[in-house]
């Protein structure tokens, strides 16, 4: 391998998009001033800003959450936010790991759980989805049950900010699937911060331009503790996993990819702003919503 294009050293990571060549120093150094750049570059965060990190014990978040509280401890107050959605012998472990690399750190921590909350935990919606496949996959009840509660719980921790671990690799899929879906609402949505309203608190993704190959690396090279045994068992529903498969065929092929699809829609994003504006309020949980429900409370009564 070549060397480092930052010191004599031999290169221990090649970025093919660049191509750029790093020793492990010179990698972190690299990784961290983008992730600081990330911050500044979409203004994500203020002064005295109370961030609820959502943590979930995988790479993405617990690398989110070293990373924010190593160079944004001083002037944010940073506290950690898990949501427990009741996935045996995955989500429990994961939670597990997170606790202790918290607790570790003597970071604030709150847990919810979609059974506490909702009623139901994920084992009880695979069971339903599986029996009447029409009323959508198991994921599609995930997700939106997830940023409700992430949205509750940094509330209650009196957040500012609500920070979550997505990677360029995710935000390019979303992209993508929402693109193929001919859904542009979902798109305008997307980005690295959402705005806030008076129910939703903002939202950031500081991670948003780091690929998940090099949070790999960056985690395991900074002995950043994650749960990465195992995926989720329901992820074999998931549609994202056929993106996920496609794009990265892509940007094997031609190194770049993401960024390039992260920047045409960047550049369509100032277009269709204003265009899906009208904010409403779900008429069960108060909610933002684009309807009389929102997503949450519209999946929880397919479920009843
Ligand atoms: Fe939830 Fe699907 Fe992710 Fe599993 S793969 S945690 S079911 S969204
Ligand atoms: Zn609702």
């Amino acid at each position: 391998m070549a060397s480092c294009d930052k010191c004599t050293k031999k290169a221990k990571f090649s970025l093919s998009y660049g191509p750029i060549n790093y020793c492990e120093e010179h990698f972190s150094s690299f990784f961290e001033k983008r992730f600081r750049k990330t911050i500044r570059k979409y203004s994500l965060l203020k002064k005295k800003d109370v961030i609820a990190v959502g943590v979930s014990g995988g790479k993405d978040s617990m690398t989110a959450l070293h990373l924010l509280n190593k160079f944004y401890s001083k002037e944010q107050e940073i506290k950690a936010l898990m949501i427990d959605e009741g996935i045996p012998k995955y989500r429990d472990k994961a939670l597990a790991l997170a606790k202790k690399e918290v607790e570790k750190l003597g970071i604030e921590l709150k847990e919810i759980s979609f059974r506490e909350k909702l009623g139901k935990t994920m084992v009880d919606v695979m069971k339903k989805t599986g029996r009447k496949k029409t009323i959508g996959s198991t994921c599609s009840f995930c997700g939106p049950f997830r940023r409700k509660l992430l949205n509750e719980g940094a509330k209650e921790m009196n957040a500012t900010k609500l920070a979550t671990g997505h990677n360029l690799d995710d935000e390019v899929q979303s992209i993508a699937m929402n693109f193929f879906d001919n859904d542009l609402k979902k798109m305008s949505r997307l980005g690295a911060k959402t705005e806030g309203t008076k129910n939703l608190i903002p939202r950031i993704k500081p991670l948003y331009l780091t690929p998940e190959k090099e949070i790999i690396a960056y985690a395991n090279l900074n002995e950043i503790k994650y749960f990465g045994e195992h995926c989720c068992p329901f992820s074999w529903q998931a549609k994202r996993n056929e993106f996920r498969g496609m794009l990265n065929q892509m940007e094997n092929k031609f190194p770049g990819t993401f960024y390039s699809v992260l920047a045409t829609f960047e550049n369509l994003k100032p277009l269709l702003k204003g265009k899906f504006k009208e904010e409403k309020f779900c008429e069960n949980c108060g909610s933002s919503s684009s309807g009389k429900l929102c997503s949450a409370c519209m999946k929880l009564k397919k479920l009843s």
